[in-house]
């Protein structure tokens, strides 16, 4: 992991950033598209805090077909959201969360090229600083970590609400505290936001132990098909399955209940690289991989278009199944020796 200060914010960032804020009267938020915990948490934590304090405030995400994933219903601040049809076509102040790039806005990425300032707050290492101020650290384990740091900067409080946005992010994007971009600062703020009275176990439920029935079913004929091959990645190992639209809708599954189903194939001990697709109503594919730590998987989906961490990253596709993993195998070659 990095932790050298270049990677790090400058002091003049933080300024700029905090007073494009502070002065603004209204703010435009946008996450990436498909928000996770993390983009979502990130954006209607800072907007409920800004919310709070008079100012108006819009947030959204530049999906074709716009609705907040299931499991993400839980979070407070929902009230700040809007269609990308009803957002400002040339914000002043526009502040995005959690992407990458500036095609990660999806629809609403025309509105950020309009915006008179655009405020980038992200932890991704790729992160191509598309905007004009950039929160950008990539030693944060989540951009709810950014935020937080951000509102304290800005005088703001963390309230319940406030809190239960950044954790969901926090817990999002750490697994839980298990994945290796846990550092002690990430236990240190979720030990601040609980003290706010947050409920975890509750959290953890809306997020990961809760599913229609129809979940178990897809599951099983997704599980029912993974394969396993030894040979790929170097001879580390790829497992690999995928969830076809035709799967969800004898079940009559949504689309957004699948997201999950890469942690279980990834537990798999003879692979270092677990591959999920799944194909959204639309027909295209979203490629969810992870890795171990020998194989960088950001740079493999990188090289498809796509992006993410080095452990976990995604690209989408517009080919076959076997036609996806046939350009993704050549990429998965491992950097060096196992960690
Ligand atoms: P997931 O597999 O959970 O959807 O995504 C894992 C990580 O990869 C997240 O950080 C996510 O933002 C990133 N990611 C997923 N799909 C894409 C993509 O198409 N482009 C880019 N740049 N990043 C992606
Ligand atoms: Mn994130």
């Amino acid at each position: 992991m990095t932790t050298i200060d270049e990677t790090a914010i400058g002091e003049t960032d933080w300024r700029r950033a905090a007073d494009l804020i502070d002065a603004a009267g209204s703010l435009a938020l946008a996450c990436h598209v498909s928000p996770d915990g993390d983009a979502l948490g990130a954006m209607l934590g800072l907007g409920l805090a800004l919310a709070r304090t008079g100012k108006k405030v819009v947030a959204s995400f530049g999906d074709r077909v716009f609705a907040v994933p299931r499991l993400l219903r839980f979070l407070p601040g929902q009230r700040l959201l809007v269609e990308p049809s009803a957002y400002p076509a040339e914000p002043d102040l526009m502040v995005t969360f959690d992407a990458s790039t500036m095609e990660r806005l999806g629809l609403l990425a025309p509105h950020a090229g309009k915006a008179g300032e655009l405020v980038v707050i992200d932890h991704h290492v790729s992160n191509t600083r598309f905007g004009t101020v950039h929160l950008v650290d990539p030693t944060a384990a989540s951009t709810t970590m950014v935020v937080e740091e951000l509102i304290r900067r800005l005088g703001l409080t963390v309230d319940r609400e406030v809190a239960t946005c950044l954790y969901a992010g926090l817990v999002t994007d750490t697994g839980s505290f298990r994945h290796s971009i846990t550092t002690p600062a990430a236990h240190a703020m979720a030990g601040r936001l609980l003290a706010t009275g947050l409920r975890p176990e509750e959290i953890a439920r809306e997020l990961w132990d809760r599913s229609p029935f129809a979940y178990l079913r897809v599951l099983g004929t997704a599980l029912g098909r993974a394969a396993l091959e030894p040979d790929a990645a170097g001879g580390l190992g790829l497992v690999w399955t995928y969830v076809s639209r035709a799967d969800r809708a004898a079940e009559g599954l949504p689309y957004d209940e699948v997201e999950g189903m890469i942690d279980v194939v990834r537990r798999v001990d003879e692979a270092e690289v677990a591959v999920v697709l799944k194909e959204d109503d639309e027909g295209g594919w979203n490629v969810s991989t992870r890795s171990k730590g020998a194989v960088d998987v950001a740079r493999a989906c990188a090289a498809l278009g796509g992006g993410g961490h080095p452990r976990a990253a995604g690209f989408s596709s517009a080919l076959s199944v076997a036609d996806t993993l046939a350009a993704l195998r050549p990429h998965l070659a491992p950097e060096g020796s196992r960690p």
